[in-house]
Order: C-alpha cells, then sequence, then structure tokens
C-alpha cells in the first residue's frame, strides 16, 4: 500500500514533527496565508497556516483553557475582554463561558480563517461567535489597538508566531498599544512559543513589553502539538499581586465562574507561574538590558 501523504511542519529548520494526512478538507491561498485543514487519525483535524500547525482538535483545549482562564480568574472581576487573532475560534469558546464578562472583541486579521475554522473545526468555536456579546473586527491587531479608545480588563494575544502579518503582535508598538488598551488593573497576555526552541522570543518580548508594565512575566502548559516542551504565555499587569494569588481564592472564583473544564484547575492556574530556572535566568538578563 503506498505510504500516506504526510504534513511536515516548516516551523524549525532541522527538526520538526509530522502529521498523516488521512484527508485534506481544505488547502487554499487566503488573503493572509496558505491554509491547511486535514484530518489525522491521531490527532483529529488540523489547522496549519504557511506549515506552521496552529491547532489540533484532540490538544486543543490545553491551550485555550490556559490563555483564557488564568487572566480572567486571576482578574477577579473581568467585564471588556479583547482578542487578538484567536481565527479559529477556540479562545472566543472558552472566554463567552464567563457570564460576567459583558463584552468580547475578537480582532483577526484574516476572515477566511474564521470562516474555514467553522466549517471544519466546528468544535473550536461551538458557536461562540453567535453570542451577542461578541463583537468580531476583520482587521489587523497592530492598527486596532493603535487607533483604539476603549479599555479592557483582558487583552488575549493569540496570535502565530511572529512570522509574515504575525510578527507586528511581538513588536514594542504592539505591546505600547495593549498597554494604552488596558483598564487600571488589566492584564495582558499572549502566546510567547516555546522556550527550549524559541528563548529568544521571550526574551525579546521582556525587552519590548516590561518598560511599559510594572510586572512583566511568563506562564507555562504542554501543549503536545507545539513541539520541543513546554510552552511559555507572556503576562504583563501593573497589578504585581495578579500572579501571586492564594488558592483558596482562585479555588473561590472558579466556583463561583461554574465553568466545566478539560485541563484548567486553581492548583495549576498557581503552578504554571513557575519557571524552568534556565528560562528564570533568560528573563532575568534580559530584564537587566531593559531597565
Ligand atoms: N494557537 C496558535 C499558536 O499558538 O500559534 C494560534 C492560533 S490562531 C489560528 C492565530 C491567528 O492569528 C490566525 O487566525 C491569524 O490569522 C491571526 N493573526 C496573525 N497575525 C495577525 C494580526 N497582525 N492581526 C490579527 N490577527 C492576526
Amino acid at each position: 500500500m503506498q505510504g500516506k501523504q504526510q504534513y511536515l511542519e516548516t516551523l524549525h529548520t532541522a527538526y520538526g514533527q509530522y502529521f498523516e494526512i488521512d484527508s485534506m478538507l481544505y488547502e487554499q491561498k487566503t488573503p493572509q496565508w496558505h491554509l491547511s485543514i486535514f484530518e489525522n487519525r491521531q490527532m483529529g483535524r488540523v489547522m496549519a497556516l504557511n506549515g506552521v500547525i496552529q491547532t489540533t482538535e484532540r490538544d486543543e483545549f490545553v491551550y485555550h483553557e490556559m490563555l483564557t482562564h488564568v487572566p480572567i480568574l486571576a482578574h477577579g472581576a473581568a467585564r471588556k475582554v479583547l482578542i487578538i487573532g484567536g481565527g479559529d475560534g477556540g479562545m472566543l469558546r472558552e472566554v463567552v463561558k464567563h457570564q460576567d464578562i459583558d463584552t468580547i472583541t475578537m480582532v483577526e486579521i484574516d476572515g477566511a480563517v474564521v470562516d474555514m475554522c467553522k466549517q471544519y473545526l466546528p468544535q473550536h468555536s461551538a458557536g461562540a461567535f453567535d453570542d451577542p456579546r461578541v463583537n468580531l473586527v476583520i482587521a489587523d491587531g497592530l492598527a486596532f489597538v493603535r487607533d483604539c479608545q476603549d479599555k479592557f480588563d483582558v487583552i488575549i494575544s493569540d496570535c502565530t508566531d511572529p512570522v509574515g502579518p504575525g510578527e507586528v503582535l511581538f513588536s514594542s508598538e504592539f505591546y505600547a498599544g495593549c498597554k494604552r488598551c488596558l483598564s487600571e488593573k488589566g492584564i495582558f497576555v499572549a502566546q510567547n512559543g516555546v522556550p527550549f526552541m524559541q528563548l529568544d522570543e521571550v526574551q525579546d518580548t521582556v525587552r519590548r513589553m516590561s518598560t511599559y508594565v510594572k510586572d512583566c512575566w511568563f506562564y507555562q502548559t504542554a501543549v503536545p502539538t507545539y513541539v520541543g516542551g513546554s510552552m511559555v504565555f507572556a503576562w504583563a499587569t501593573d497589578d504585581v499581586h495578579a500572579r501571586q494569588l492564594p488558592l483558596a481564592l482562585l479555588q473561590e472564583r472558579f466556583q463561583r465562574a461554574a465553568i466545566a473544564t478539560r485541563y484548567y484547575t486553581p492548583a495549576l492556574h498557581q503552578a504554571s507561574f513557575a519557571l524552568p530556572a534556565y528560562v528564570e535566568q533568560a528573563v532575568a538578563s534580559a530584564m537587566t538590558v531593559a531597565r
């Protein structure tokens, strides 16, 4: 039997992962990307942009739960949330679970990603785009925060790696814009890569972000298809206590939120801010340069 076609991820040059393609569901050039969505019997349906795996049905819940419930429950009184990127809708699905949130603005640069993920990855958004609190804006995230006069309690940058249109979402100008759009105790979080493979991206974020906020740190979780070990999320806020809340308070807020999760727990939330020594050292050395 002829071997199955394989999808080779090209994020890293000398190391990577492949997926057997059981069936290619969609492969097109969209306004911003080369978008592929295919079936893989191990990971379910997989979506990739320009050769880089973005999300899979099997492990997306880890990433989407940790990038939403950690900042929202740490904040404790979030009413307005901004998502930058997030075209597959998984982030939105988790944010709309929080009934106390009044408005959710999502700024995605490529409407085709939203449309195709609604069609081929329906469980990602699970109807979240129809929530009356959601305002979907098809635009560049940098341009949006540059012109935005609104304030948000939580800003989530669910971006690609710093490639193509995603590059600006790791720029000092973007971080300055997000800080300006944060309310007083607002929290900014962003996907910031796998430090074992992309430690320079962590240091770049520290150098660019730490001048705008009182607390610039990271928290971690392991998402199987983001290869190379645990990934980190950037954490930026002027509320220096927000990442050191007692477990009992996180448990109480989680209970009150009454949301179902498959990965997030208050204990994991609290533990996720503990980083490996080599990451702490990289953050510290970048911080000295920044200050
Ligand atoms: N979970 C993925 C990861 O960690 O790499 C990210 C998933 S999500 C598909 C990334 C989204 O960011 C894509 O839909 C992409 O179109 C969007 N995006 C990239 N650059 C953008 C920009 N400058 N403004 C708004 N959205 C952007």
